[in-house]
């Protein structure tokens, strides 16, 4: 059972973040979760997502900390036992997972100390999740900041720094120099990357800097009066080379150009699809003015329909061109029947509105406007909508 005077779980990750395998004993267990005397499963703690693995045979879906007992929640199918109170067990954590986890958060340390050397900013949060990696510094980066940190923890990473952790205690703990300093009773864990940084911290570390392999900065945004910046290490940050590499390499053939020209061809294409679309209102409007200009003049009913697409603007311009040879209502049907049209329809003498009312009781048509001129968009057959132009 668990009390407050019984001894903690042993974080056998705390000495030894390598230890993949390892045995211990069920010292209380409910529910679908257990608490081991020892265990190499980081818990959720610190900004950090917890170890995945197996614990006898069994998925472990999450570990939470609670007063200092680490729990482990674990995915039991139907019919099968739970482990007791009292069983010894054997676990082991997803190594890949972890050593991800490692690259991270040492590159982290790294990141964060250089921050607070040269800008004197602190991290005042960090999330590690499967999905992203982000700080949050209390102040603004100059320009090129971000960039020269990046250069500086690369060169920190491929020193192979050796990594040191201790645990300072009393008067030792109140003199050292290190980041995260909160006012802990018992020992602090220190994790120190010497020249670099040395932090706070209770999660597992690489054991020299060359093992985080690279690191790279993949966004930063202005945050509550600081900034939050993103980055990658080592694995994920290579998975997220390959995959962006790809999608270049895959732009480029599809523009049949090289990667460094793919800025330059995808601006030629945009320009030039700017031009063509103007050129193309051009076209359509006057396109409409002729359909316009070859309807008959008179005070009857008058409508056009066509199938390529228009703007509202050139719907609203051929609209006033047939009301200025055309008493009645003028309307302008845009579209097909099977998809629908978008109408305008004005008119100098009578209530637009009206004819809009009907198109409204008859089709169920949306949109409205002026006695001028109405604009909306109707699900009708063109022949059913010409009848009402007669
Ligand atoms: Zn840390």
């Amino acid at each position: 059972m668990l009390d407050s005077d019984s001894v903690k779980t042993e974080k056998i990750y705390y000495e030894d973040a390598y230890a993949v395998h390892f045995t211990a004993n069920v010292i209380s267990s409910g529910g679908n979760s257990i608490v081991l005397d020892r265990t190499a499963f980081f818990p959720e703690e610190g900004g950090q997502s917890p170890d995945r693995g197996v614990i006898a045979g069994f998925p472990v879906v999450d570990v939470r900390i609670r007063d200092g007992y680490i729990h482990h929640v674990l995915e039991i199918p139907e019919g099968k036992r739970m482990p007791a109170e009292g069983d010894a067990v054997e676990g082991a954590i997803d190594w890949d997972h972890r050593f991800s986890n490692m690259q991270q958060h040492s590159g982290e340390h790294i990141f964060s100390g250089l921050v607070h050397t040269e800008f004197g900013f602190d991290n005042v949060g960090f999330h590690l999740s499967d999905r992203e990696v982000t700080m949050d510094f209390n102040g603004v980066f100059p320009e090129g900041g971000l960039a020269m940190i990046e250069q500086k923890a690369n060169e920190a990473i491929w020193s192979n720094i050796g990594t040191q952790i201790s645990f300072l205690e009393g008067t030792e703990a109140r003199e050292a120099e290190y980041r995260s300093k909160l006012e802990l009773t018992g020992a602090v864990r220190v994790v120190t990357f010497p020249g670099i940084d040395a932090c706070a911290c209770c999660a597992p570390h690489v054991r020299r800097s060359g093992e985080i392999g690279c690191l790279a900065v993949v966004g930063s945004i202005n945050y509550k009066g600081g900034t939050r910046v993103s980055i990658l290490c080592g694995r994920r940050a290579m998975q997220l080379f390959a995959r962006e590499h790809m999608l270049l390499i895959r732009t480029a053939n599809f523009l049949t150009t090289s990667a460094e020209n793919v800025p330059e061809s995808t601006m030629r294409l945009k320009n030039e699809n700017t031009s063509l679309k103007a050129a193309l209102k051009s076209a359509s409007i006057a396109a409409m003015e002729m359909k316009a200009a070859a309807l008959p003049a008179g005070d009857h009913d008058a409508c056009l329909f066509e199938e390529n697409e228009l703007t509202g603007k050139v719907m609203q311009e051929t609209v006033n061109r047939m009301t200025e040879k055309i008493s009645g209502y003028c309307g302008l049907f845009c579209g097909n029947d099977a998809e629908g049209y978008r109408f305008a329809v004005g008119s100098r003498k009578k209530d637009s509105r009206e004819m809009a009312k009907i198109l409204r009781e008859r089709f169920g048509a949306r949109g409205g406007g002026k006695p001028e001129m109405v604009q909306g968009s109707v699900h009708a057959a063109e022949s059913e909508i010409k009848m009402l132009f007669d």
